[in-house]
């Protein structure tokens, strides 16, 4: 039997580039995005990932207006 790999996707948002918007958060279909509690060096409090159940949809890095804020990584199961 053909061994099948499940897809799995994680999102990275780089702390310092995020202004806080909120927009991925409302955008994740999933609702696995959240505005942490500390704040970063500009003094926003910026989105992490909660780290389980991203499907790599693509809404979060497409709603948001910081370039470079959001990076989805996309991995095979072992
Ligand atoms: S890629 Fe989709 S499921 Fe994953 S965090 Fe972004 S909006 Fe949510
Ligand atoms: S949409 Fe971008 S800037 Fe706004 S909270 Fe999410 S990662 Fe930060």
């Amino acid at each position: 039997m053909a061994e099948k790999k499940r897809k799995i996707f994680s999102v990275k948002i780089a702390p310092q580039e995020c202004k806080g918007c909120s927009r991925c958060v409302n955008a994740c279909p999933k609702s696995v995005l959240k505005i942490q509690e500390n704040i970063n060096q500009m003094g926003y409090f910026f989105a992490t990932y909660t780290g389980d159940g991203c499907v790599g949809c693509g809404a979060c890095f497409y709603n948001c207006p910081e370039p470079g804020a959001v990076t989805i990584y996309e991995k095979s199961e072992e």
